[in-house]
């Protein structure tokens, strides 16, 4: 990255993205400074050759811009004292995504570039656009809020493809965001606790489609629809009518999302996810739709796009087969760290031996009470067993199972004793992991190897 060579820039926030930018801007000519507030991550970066300077001491005149690690907080809940610093001194602030936008201006503005923003399903649909694109023959390069770090990837080029998962901190650091294809999937308040107001965090999202070559936009949440309104053209619009009323006046550039396949506006069949595993469940169909919307502006054939729909192994942790034992089909979706997660679990099976608990959120199980008749028996794990318990009472059969070892052999037993033409033992815990594990991959990994052990 040469945007800033031979120029001062200074960095705050040295986690994994942190450490690829300051490396990046170093090996482009800049002499960066770098901090950050955990004493280890400084001396983290000292030993890979970044120079570190406390900002609060530094000669801000000097400063190009200070680049910020996403998460660190620009203006919610408050500024980071840095950004406060260097407003003061009338610096520019930008983060990684800033930089690789301006190199593409530089080296490579006809390089395709695909950004992926929305509340929910950003990993999915990032993951499963690189996929399809891949299995196409393209050369992708996937990465930002999944994965590896933006400016740890190979540089654009004309024939290769960026895929780029964004969230709103880094679309707001990033003032020249103009993506080849732009996607926002949807908009609900799930992070208002750090972005604000719902309408601040749609005026981030809006960023993204207004600079966007081609945008892609699903319309089932009103502020999400407000903002396809005030697009206008170059724009293809999602609809899943399980999410919303049918909007049966579509027309034009759109792709409508329903039992299990995907329709142009016209009502042609243009692809179909029945029977693909990883990609159960109405929100993965909006997925899906997006998908294949972004393949198709990319050039590539129904065929291919079929082919690669179908071969999707999807993410792990988030509703991921991992077995299957005669008529008994082993889930783990640890990913589902709250009751809107699970929901999602929930509404794709039937006949559910549920492994459930852990840390529980607000609110605890009750907004799953509607989907209770789709669960056979229910198994408790962790701290929230006896909250969630009094919820289940007199609705559900339920086993106080304490450990998830425990849980998924009952689970196993319960599943195979039961008459069910397809019984499912899925671990959606709908709670935290920390009361029991290091964190909800720790916890789908564990799952994964005991449902080894009764296979
Ligand atoms: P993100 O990267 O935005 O957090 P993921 O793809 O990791 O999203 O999916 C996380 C969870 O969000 C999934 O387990 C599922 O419960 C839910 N989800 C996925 N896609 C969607 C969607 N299109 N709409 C609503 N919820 C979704």
């Amino acid at each position: 990255i040469t945007t800033f060579a031979e120029r001062d820039v200074a960095l705050f926030g040295l986690g994994g993205s942190g450490l690829a930018t300051a490396k990046a801007l170093k090996a482009g000519g800049a002499r960066v400074l770098a901090w950050d507030d955990n004493p280890e991550s400084v001396a983290r970066a000292g030993e890979a050759g970044i120079e570190t300077a406390d900002l609060h001491g530094i000669d801000w005149a000097e400063m190009a811009a200070l680049v910020l690690a996403p998460g660190v907080p620009l203006t919610h809940p408050a500024p980071h004292w840095s950004v406060g610093l260097a407003e003061g001194a009338g610096v520019e602030i930008i983060g990684d995504i800033e930089l690789f936008c301006r190199e593409r201006a530089r080296i490579a503005p006809e390089a395709p570039f695909v950004a992926i923003t929305g509340t929910n399903g950003k990993s999915t649909t990032t993951a499963l656009v690189a996929h399809i694109l891949a299995q196409a023959g393209r050369d992708v390069q996937m990465g930002g809020n999944i994965g590896t770090a933006i400016l740890s990837l190979e540089p654009p080029s004309v024939d290769r493809i960026h895929v780029i998962e964004l969230s709103s901190f880094q679309i707001d650091l990033t003032p020249s965001l103009a993506p080849s294809v732009g996607v926002l999937l949807n908009i609900t308040p799930d992070h208002l606790d750090r972005h604000g107001t719902l309408e601040q965090y749609a005026a981030i999202k809006e960023r993204l489609i207004r600079g966007a070559d081609l945008a892609i936009v699903g319309i089932d949440d009103r502020p999400s629809r407000e903002i396809a309104e005030r697009r206008g053209d170059r724009l293809v619009r999602i609809h899943v009518p399980v999410h919303s009323p049918r909007d049966a006046t579509l027309a034009g550039d759109a792709l409508i999302a329903r039992d299990a396949a995907i329709f142009d506006a016209d009502d042609t069949r243009l692809a179909d996810v029945s029977g693909i595993g990883s990609l159960r469940g109405a929100h993965n169909w909006q997925n899906a739709a997006v998908a294949v919307a972004v393949a198709r502006a990319l050039g590539i054939s129904s065929e291919a796009i079929q082919a690669g729909l179908a071969s999707f192994p999807g993410l792990p942790h988030r509703m991921e087969e991992v077995g299957r034992r005669g008529r008994v089909l082993f889930v783990n979706d640890s990913k589902a760290t709250n009751a809107d997660s699970t929901e999602k679990a929930l509404t794709a099976f039937r006949d559910i031996h549920w492994i459930l608990g852990g840390k529980a959120k607000d609110g605890g199980i009750f907004p799953l009470v509607p989907y209770f008749e789709r669960i056979a028996h229910a198994y408790l794990i962790g701290a929230a067993s006896d909250a969630f318990a009094a919820t289940l009472e007199g609705a559900v059969p339920y086993t106080r199972c304490e450990t998830l070892d425990v849980a998924v052999r009952a689970a196993s037993e319960g599943a195979e004793a039961s008459g069910a033409p397809e019984p499912v033992v899925l671990l959606s815990p709908a709670c935290a992991s920390y009361d029991q594990f290091r964190s909800f991959e720790h916890r789908g990994d564990r799952f994964r190897e005991l449902v080894r052990e009764v296979l």
